[in-house]
């Protein structure tokens, strides 16, 4: 007989709270559904008390994703447990998450407590959870390099206070599967309480043990892994999501436990993932890289030919690789389109599919061959998360020896055009810094990321970046077959999503200040248009030339941001 094992999936906490992948109000909507699709029992929807954003994205979560357990972390405190209660409580099946830290480095230095206060946090946290739900999960942070003594004590608080989940998490990805399991295995034994709990493991990967170390606490009698699609999180990432679950799959001859997981919405949760974040995972990681499958060795080729599980323990299939690679071209129609976006498992209802159709026949003119890799791009760059308050009309630059490049840029808002001419050091920067001009938008490149979604010279090419305005950042993508289109395109997304924001806390009324251009974005979309057609000039020639990631700077003082409007 197989253990059931709890899968608990913190991609939009603790995956979203590490460098670049931040996801706004729809994206992790978005994600959410996809986590549902894809099986998992239990989705940490945010941090309801780290901000505004990810109280409204966690109460829409709650709200709109109806059969998993949706939880939502707070500290011991009375406010950030009131606070992450409001926002699942529309939940079908609401989970508060409360933690402490129990080692003395962190008692001692980051809390400034002595280990009895910590104790009493731990009561009166669990306590207060339990007055609002009957499913209250705690963790006793950095539990790894506790005291074992002193984290039996604190386990054994907690589920006496009714804490109905105990997670021992592995903060800093500091111990081995051989020390972890024996930490399992000792609270089993110390705390008899902890048998009417279902005992949590929460591993980070900072010596690439998060997997090793979780499916170690499993078999030591842990029955809720924590992970998150592919492995996003602080530093080097949590436990991988995708390679729990095939882990457990795989070797189900030796490792009897079950997941609800649906393997083969793997693949196509890991793509949602790389796409929302524009985080993409390396060519060689487990199960989802671009690589996993791949065969190259000619005696690797040759044993897979006459029987595939000489080197391969697992199908593509499995995970939702679809090997069938049906081609499209431009005289496919609307209707096939359809039925091969529901195939790859895109099954997009009208607008969406106009919208896909409308991008695919742009791309079909310009390439003889569309695969599958191409299909799934069109759809993500076609998704339109935000409305597009700006939307590209025309873009036309200069590249190559001679310095510097130029960029003439027609955007269309309130169906009025502007155009704005720029240069820079490439097309890249010339044609952002022609969209600054007309938006009054000012973004920092913080990353900016291309790859070629498919093969030969007519790919696609998908530009992911990360804009900050004002102290915010925004992702942006789009993918194309002239790679300045797709650069123009993905930083205009970012802007539109800014935009998005604005508009979302102002209806929201919210009492805080908005950051400044957002503010301003928001202002002129209510059409307050600030006009100042003298200053395009000026601004063309104050602007300096920057190289593509270097800040950008526009003409005039600092905070004052222009509209240049020609037309
Ligand atoms: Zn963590």
């Amino acid at each position: 007989m197989s253990h059931r094992i709890t899968i608990f999936d913190t991609t939009l906490r603790d995956g979203e709270q590490s460098p670049g992948c931040s996801m706004n109000l729809e994206e992790k909507v978005r994600m959410a559904r996809q986590l549902d699709a894809l099986g998992v029992d239990v989705i940490e929807a945010g941090f309801p008390i780290a901000s505004e954003d990810d109280y409204r994205a966690v109460h829409a979560v709650a709200r709109e994703v109806r059969r998993p357990v949706i939880a939502a972390l707070a500290r011991t405190t009375r406010d950030d447990i009131e606070r992450a209660w409001r926002a699942i409580e529309p939940a079908a099946r609401p989970r508060l998450h409360t933690f402490v830290a129990t080692s003395d480095l962190h008692i001692q230095h980051k809390l400034r407590k002595t280990r009895d206060e910590v104790l009493d946090m731990t009561v009166e946290a669990v306590r207060l959870a339990r007055s609002f739900t009957a499913d209250v999960e705690f963790s006793a942070e950095d539990a790894t390099r506790s005291d074992i003594e002193f984290l039996c004590r604190v386990v054994a608080a907690a589920v006496e206070a009714g804490a109905t989940t105990i997670n021992i998490p592995d903060t800093v990805g500091y111990t081995v599967p051989s020390e972890f399991s024996r930490i399992i295995r000792t609270l089993q034994e110390r705390v008899t309480g902890v048998r009417n709990a279902v005992l949590s493991v929460h591993c980070h990967n900072d010596l690439g043990l998060a997997v090793a170390n979780s499916v170690a606490a499993v078999e030591a009698g842990a029955r809720q892994v924590e992970c998150t699609v592919n492995g996003i999180g602080e530093r080097a990432g949590n436990a991988s999501l995708e390679e729990i679950v095939m882990a457990l799959y795989v070797r189900r001859d030796i490792l009897p436990f079950a997941t609800g997981v649906v393997t083969a919405e793997i693949y196509k949760s890991s793509q949602l993932l790389s796409s929302i974040t524009g985080m993409h995972v390396q060519a060689n990681k487990a199960v989802v890289g671009k690589n996993a499958f791949a065969h190259e060795a000619g005696i690797h080729q040759d044993g897979v030919l006459k029987e595939r599980r000489t080197y391969e323990i697992m199908t593509p299939e499995s995970v939702g690789i679809k090997t069938n690679r049906l081609v499209l071209g431009k005289h496919s129609g609307r209707h096939a389109l359809g039925k091969k976006l529901a195939d790859l498992g895109y099954p997009l209802a009208r607008p969406d599919l106009d919208r896909a159709y409308t991008r695919f026949i742009e791309i079909a003119d310009q390439k003889k061959e569309i695969f599958d890799e191409d299909l799934i791009a069109i759809v993500h760059d076609g998704m339109r998360d935000v409305p597009e308050v700006f939307r590209m009309k025309s873009l036309q630059a200069s590249a190559g020896t001679q310095k510097p490049s130029t960029a003439t840029v027609i955007l269309e808002a309130e169906g009025r055009e502007r155009v704005a001419c720029a240069v820079g050091d490439g097309p890249v920067a010339a044609a952002y810094t022609a969209i600054d001009s007309i938006t009054g938008f000012r973004g920092r490149l913080l990353d900016y990321s291309i790859r070629a979604v498919s093969r030969g010279r007519d790919a696609i090419g998908e530009v992911s970046v990360h804009v900050d305005f004002d102290g915010r950042t925004f992702t942006g993508k789009a993918a194309s077959t002239d790679v300045v289109d797709a650069s123009a395109r993905a930083y205009l997304h970012a802007v539109n999503k800014g935009l998005g924001l604005a508009r979302a806390l102002d209806a929201a009324e919210t009492p805080r200040p908005l950051p400044l251009a957002a503010g301003r974005a928001a202002d002129r979309a209510r059409g307050e248009l600030q006009v100042a057609p003298r200053a395009q000039k000026q601004a063309a020639e104050t602007r300096e030339d920057e190289a593509l990631g270097g800040p950008t700077r526009v003409a005039g003082s600092e905070g004052q941001i222009r509209l240049i409007s020609l037309v």
